[in-house]
């Protein structure tokens, strides 16, 4: 007789760990199926966030953001130092073992919540019965009363710029170069590409970034997405929009790569070339023929807003369903559905899931841009504060950006918070606490801010919504 668990969750990104925990945790017998290893053959649980996503970028991020300061940003503080070096196999090598302390501490929370953790494939067959096929080809076939398809995404390839995993990489083989290249392509200008593409422009890449949009940040506030490209611009990073790439070739260790803009056709030589044009789902095998499970017409498994499927007690988490990419939207569809099994009601506010992307100046947001509710007909208030003017962001000279904060104009709820500058997604995540409760910019003007702090920012736009800011000159009267 085959083992019969409670929930058996298929993937163990922080859309599926988090949901076998939350699972094991409210009485549920739970196992968790995952095939992926690292470099030394080793299951690694935590997906692409853990492994080759959010954490490994953000510590070279991190990494390459103190090197930068290091150059060009000691001297205003009257700090004087020569033969700042750099050693990348060091700083990878950091990331290295960064990444593998998480994802034994995903191993550990297993065992110390009794979560069963399978190493294999996991493909779900008809009657929610899973077929695991392990390391050593040998099957095995559970069942469940509750299955959660948590198997994520991977990158997005394009014909004209195919990976070869040496000049051409994708977002995982970027987190791997051993040495800073000299010119450095990035196609994409989303979340991912202008990450990467900062790290190895603040180590010393000439970077391009080729944008086939001729809009920057689309799902960015306009106000935020244009600070956003002249800060970086300044910053080296030579952004093209309408530029598409429609081929390359690579010749020994370069790649000429051939792209349009307005102006016709155009080539232009890199020695490493990133394709970071966006992530698609991972159904390969994932599904039997008659497991009942549907997808929609762009490959998602096919979910209802809490994420069943179309198989009673079969459900779908994270980049596999619609929806953003992001970790935390995976990990809160992992605990919503886990607490939907246990018989609670819990929902999700997809209204309010934060978006960051890791630039410096960070840039975050949270809830609708101006655009987006002057398209909807609804009439605002928008109260904004640069950092210039805050006192904690010149002590730390890191003034650049602004929060912008935009409210309904016959309520006062705030719609929108909008940050470009330090600390942003800090301080956009308290703006989506209080819009969580329904806040409204005059709540938010009625608080008590510590000062100095960057905090204050958000607080000061906020009383600007309606015309009270202190320390700046108000575009609105009370
Ligand atoms: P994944 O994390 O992709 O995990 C799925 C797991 O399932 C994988 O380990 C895979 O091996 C396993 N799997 C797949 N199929 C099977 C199968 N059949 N059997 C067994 N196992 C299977 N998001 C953020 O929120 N913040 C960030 O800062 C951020 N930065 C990023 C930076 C980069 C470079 C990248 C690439 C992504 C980043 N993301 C970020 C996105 C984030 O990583 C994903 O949204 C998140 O990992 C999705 O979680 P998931 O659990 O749905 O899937
Ligand atoms: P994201 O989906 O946020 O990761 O962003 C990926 C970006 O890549 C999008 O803005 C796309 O417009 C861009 N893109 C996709 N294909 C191409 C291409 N062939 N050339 C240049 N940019 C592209």
């Amino acid at each position: 007789m085959s083992q019969k668990f409670d929930v058996v969750v298929i993937g163990a990104g922080p859309g599926g760990y988090v949901a076998a925990i939350k699972a094991a945790q409210l009485g549920l017998s739970t196992a968790c199926i995952e095939k992926y290893t690292d470099k030394e053959g080793k299951l690694a649980l935590g997906g692409t966030c853990l492994n080759v996503g959010c954490i490994p970028s953000k510590a070279l991020l991190d990494s390459s953001w103190k090197f930068h300061e290091a150059q060009d940003g000691f001297a205003i503080h009257g700090i004087n130092h020569a033969g700042v070096t750099m050693d990348v196999p060091a700083m990878v090598g950091r990331k290295a073992n960064i990444v593998k302390g998480l994802t034994s501490g995903v191993a550990t929370l297993f065992k110390a919540n009794g979560v069963t953790s399978l190493q294999g494939h996991g493909k779900l067959l008809a009657g929610k019965k899973i077929e695991i096929t392990k390391p050593d080809g040998s099957v095995e076939v559970i069942e469940a009363e509750n299955v959660i398809l948590a198997p994520g995404s991977r990158p997005i390839d394009i014909p004209p710029a195919p990976v070869d995993n040496n000049v051409i990489v994708d977002s995982t083989g970027a987190l791997e170069f051993q040495a800073v290249p000299k010119r450095l392509g990035v196609i994409g200008a989303g979340v991912i590409g202008l990450e990467l593409g900062s790290v190895w422009s603040r180590l010393g890449a000439e970077v391009t970034v080729l944008e086939a949009l001729d809009t920057f940040l689309l799902a960015a506030d306009t106000a935020v997405s244009k600070e956003a490209l002249k800060t970086l611009t300044k910053q080296g990073l030579d952004i093209k929009l309408g530029a598409r790439v429609t081929g390359s070739k690579v010749n020994g260790e370069e790649v000429v790569v051939n792209y349009t803009d307005k102006d016709g056709e155009k080539t232009i030589t890199f020695d490493k070339l990133i394709v970071a044009v966006g992530r698609r789902p991972v159904t390969t095998d994932l599904l039997a023929a008659d497991s009942g499970v549907t997808l929609d017409e762009r490959g998602y498994v096919h979910v209802d807003d809490h994420c069943a499927t179309t198989v009673p007690g079969v459900y779908a988490i994270g980049d596999v369903v619609r929806g953003m990419m992001l970790a935390h939207k995976a990990s809160e569809e992992g605990i919503m559905v886990v607490e939907r099994i246990k018989g609670h009601k819990t929902q999700m506010n997809y209204d309010l899931i934060p978006s960051v992307i890791y630039t410096h100046p960070e840039i975050a947001w949270v809830g609708k841009n101006e655009q987006q509710l002057k398209a909807e007909g609804v009439e605002v208030n928008v109260g904004t504060f640069p950092f210039a003017a805050s006192g904690r962001a010149m002590a730390a000279n890191d003034t650049g950006g602004f929060v912008k904060v935009i409210a309904d104009a016959k309520t006062d709820r705030v719609l929108g918070v909008h940050v470009i500058g330090p600390s942003a997604a800090e301080l956009v995540q308290q703006g989506a606490i209080g819009m969580e409760f329904g806040t409204s910019a005059e709540d938010l003007g009625m608080m008590v801010f510590s000062h100095p702090t960057l905090s204050e920012a958000l607080h000061e736009a906020a009383l600007a919504v309606n015309g009270g800011a202190i320390h700046i000159a108000n575009r609105k009267k009370r």
